[in-house]
């Protein structure tokens, strides 16, 4: 591509080594598509909107909450009080950070049904979420379409990062069979997390994004990256290889695309309440999740279930995984919940 394509204002990535004029256009040239518009997201998308990434679609279900604005960089205050949905807030800010990028902000929930519409066509997927049933869709749908995809993940101090490139390193299958259990792992809504570690792990996925977008594949890690900011840890071990037996990159099973895996969600006529459950089966020790939701919620606890008062809904968690959320019919809004206080 001829040098008077790439505009002046990407003069210091064109300076740097790596990317040059004709990296610098393959960017331009590029879509990514963003799942999830929270700590990592926001931070991701930023610095992918400055770099002149082609188009960013951000797909969100969630609103703009007070306690996002410590780390959830282009929320602000008026965002809160008008509760404007995620997706829409980071668009408008993003637009007056690079008019050049085409930028979709999309209040929709990721799921089965939606998948094809709202991830076809991308050239990078980037994992900006909050739960493992989207990212096993995510990689069932990256790995059936041979799209590459970066995982991330934030909490309290602590973060993990890796990029899954179908055919050539593990996919998040590989590594991780099945999703940990609902109730076992602690979230930032139930142990907390500082910005820092947020802006590391989105600038390592960002950085690997703009390798892959600027088809320096040969750069691209091939370790899964673990960095604990509190404890002064940093570690890398190597991404496997793919493998043969894993039942999505091996044998090319994608249960989470068919919706025979992940969660069950139920609207309950009449009672202003979803309903949330495993289709794998799952258990959890209503005593674990209790001690994990005594700061944050009222809670009363039988031997049959526990029962938390949270953010002005009633969330009714039995020990086989199921919960109902009350106060609401909105689907997303209970998977959300869900996913921040019970699962992962
Ligand atoms: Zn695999």
């Amino acid at each position: 591509m001829e040098s008077e394509a790439v505009p002046s204002r990407y003069s210091r990535q064109v300076l740097f080594n790596g990317i040059g004029n004709s990296g610098q256009a393959r960017i331009i040239a590029s879509r990514v598509a963003m799942v999830g518009c929270g700590a990592l997201g926001t931070m991701q998308a930023s610095l992918l909107v400055r770099a002149g990434v082609g188009t960013l679609r951000i797909i969100d279900r969630d609103f703009v909450e007070e306690s996002n604005l410590q780390r959830q960089i282009l929320f602000d205050e008026e965002d809160v009080r008008s509760v404007m949905p995620k997706a829409v807030a980071a668009e408008k800010k993003l637009r007056s950070a690079n008019s050049l990028v085409k930028i979709e902000g999309l209040v929709e929930d990721l799921n089965a049904s939606s998948v094809d519409r709202l991830l076809g066509g991308f050239d990078l997927i980037m994992d900006a979420s909050d739960n493992f049933d989207v990212r096993f869709l995510i990689n069932d749908y990256a790995i059936k379409n041979r799209i590459p995809w970066i995982y991330g993940a934030c909490v309290g101090s602590y973060g993990l990062t890796f990029p899954v490139l179908p055919g050539e390193s593990a996919c998040l299958r590989c590594i991780f069979e099945s999703a940990p259990p609902a109730g076992i792992s602690p979230s930032c809504d139930t142990a907390g997390v500082i910005g820092p570690i947020v802006s590391v792990i989105a600038g390592m996925q960002a950085a690997e994004a703009l390798k892959i977008l600027a088809n320096q594949k040969d750069r691209v890690s091939r370790k899964i990256t673990t960095v604990d900011l509190w404890d002064n840890r940093h570690e890398a071990v190597d991404l496997p290889s793919p493998h043969p037996d894993c039942p999505c990159c091996g044998r090319h099973a994608f249960p989470y695309l068919d919706g025979s895996l992940g969660a069950d969600v139920t609207t309950l006529c009449g009672r202003n309440s979803v309903q949330i459950r495993r289709r794998e089966g799952a258990y959890i020790n209503l005593d674990d999740l209790a001690k994990r939701l005594e700061p944050v919620g009222r809670l009363e606890k039988n031997r049959f279930l526990l029962r938390a008062a949270i953010e002005g809904y009633q969330l009714t968690v039995f020990s086989d995984g199921r919960a109902i959320i009350s106060g609401t019919y909105d689907s997303a809004i209970a998977k959300s919940l869900y996913a921040r206080y019970i699962g992962n």
